[in-house]
């Protein structure tokens, strides 16, 4: 089944929960998506068309919002399911956003930089009409990041002739970015961490964490563990993953993937597969989609699993956990740290004041700490499985702006 199947399988139970089944059929459907073929010139002067998406599901709360993904693995249900988690995501988190996604089917290491930035423009122009500082505010995913995002502002701001920071967040300082936007993913599912041990009272105990994935989100994140105390015991990327059980430190970690470019197996080799059932208390996958499935469902066994990653557990993997009492911070929480800072760089752009990262970090961990206090709220009154809680408070917050709107 696909990612797409099961979010709007989880958005229908999360409906009928609050008897607001009668908008399923209005939320499970996109509002818009758009299929493009751009072409560039390569390096050696052939021509290259590549397949790309940019998807809305919902503006009811706000403009779409949601990142630009490059990857072989893009595809338009991969783009429609993002697209709706968004959508439920910033009104987890709530912010005055909806949810959209794009993504360009293509390998980035088959690109020359010079490639990769006209293949960037040429997205942008392809999609520039669909999108907009009031319309639809892309931001980075898997393979961009924020040199990416600076030349689509550019890009879209010689289409319209003048500057534009508010059309993309997720951009470079120099270039209108916001401080603090870059940590704030992998620092926001830390908040919520650091909120599980202030509740369970478990500072005094040694505390680990696995970590699948070494990239934009997962590389703060290890940061942000380190400094509150976990020790991250396992780590990952596409290449495998490396254990020490008396943990590493982000320096070792950060210092020779610099070096290296990849992960290093600088504790024992392991495989991404053992990396995620490692007896551990913080599971936190943070790389690709359906890594946790009815596979190994029952072998995982971490106390917690915290999902920086967008969908890295299948729906029937989570009846399997739910049953096993594996405590789930899904996607739609526990990632939205980087939206949150994205809708502030936003407001800095539009406002055109802009702020240190103290006070953009101080303004995000309130934020996602508000947030994970609801959904505990949600949790224990529904008495629920976290996924469906969560999936319950943003289908509140989209069922009544549908109300209050028609
Ligand atoms: P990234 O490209 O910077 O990093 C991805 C990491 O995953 C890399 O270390 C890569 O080697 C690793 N990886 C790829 N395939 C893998 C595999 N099969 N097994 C193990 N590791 C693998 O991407 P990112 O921005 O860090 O995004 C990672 C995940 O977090 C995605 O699901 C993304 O949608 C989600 N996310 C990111 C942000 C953000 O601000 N970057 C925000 C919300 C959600």
């Amino acid at each position: 089944m696909s990612e797409l199947q099961d979010a709007r399988n989880n958005l229908e139970d999360a409906l009928k929960a609050i008897d607001k089944e009668n908008h399923f059929e209005r939320l499970k459907n996109h509002e818009r998506t758009l299929e493009t073929n751009i072409s560039i010139e390569k390096d050696s002067g052939e021509e290259k068309v590549f397949k790309a998406f940019r998807s809305q599901h919902s503006t009811l709360r706000g403009p779409g919002k949601g990142g630009i993904r490059f990857s072989p693995r893009v595809s338009e249900d991969e783009v429609k399911a993002l697209s709706l988690w968004m959508s439920l995501k910033t009104a987890v988190a709530d912010i005055p956003y909806g949810g959209a996604k794009g993504g360009v089917i293509v390998d980035p290491n088959e690109l020359s930089e010079s490639e990769e930035k006209r293949l960037s423009k040429e997205y942008i122009n392809s999609i520039s009409e669909f999108i907009g500082p009031n319309k639809d505010v892309p931001a980075p995913d898997m393979n961009t990041g924020a040199k990416h995002m600076a030349w689509m502002m550019d890009e879209y701001s010689k289409i319209e002739g003048e500057t534009t920071p508010g059309v993309i967040t997720g951009k470079p300082i120099e270039a209108f970015g916001s401080e603090g936007r870059a940590e704030a993913t992998g620092y926001g599912a830390v908040y919520v961490i650091e909120k599980i041990i202030e509740e369970k009272g478990l500072e005094d105990q040694d505390l680990t964490a696995a970590v699948q994935g070494f990239g934009n989100a997962a590389e703060p994140a290890v940061e942000k563990l380190e400094e509150i105390g976990v020790d991250v015991v396992a780590v990952s990327d596409s290449g495998g993953a490396t254990n020490k059980m008396e943990g590493f430190s982000y320096e070792e970690l950060t210092e020779c993937k610099r070096e290296n470019g990849s992960v290093c197996k600088i504790g024992k080799d392991i495989s991404n597969e053992q990396l995620l059932t490692l007896d551990v208390d913080f599971l936190v996958p943070a790389a690709i989609e359906g890594v946790i499935n009815e596979e190994n469902a029952e072998d995982i066994q971490a106390d917690y699993i915290v999902e920086i990653a967008n969908g890295p557990t299948t729906r029937k993997a989570d009846k399997i956990l739910e049953k096993r009492d594996v405590k789930m911070i899904p996607d739609i929480l526990a990632n939205s740290g980087g939206v949150t800072a994205s809708y502030y760089e936003w407001v800095q752009n539009k406002s055109g004041e802009y702020w240190d990262k103290q006070k953009v970090l101080k303004k995000l961990r309130n934020n996602i700490q508000k947030a994970y206090k609801q959904f505990r709220e949600v949790k224990e009154s529904e008495d629920v499985y976290g996924r469906d809680a969560a999936y319950i408070m943003a289908a509140r917050k989209l069922t009544n702006a549908l109300e209050a709107r028609q």
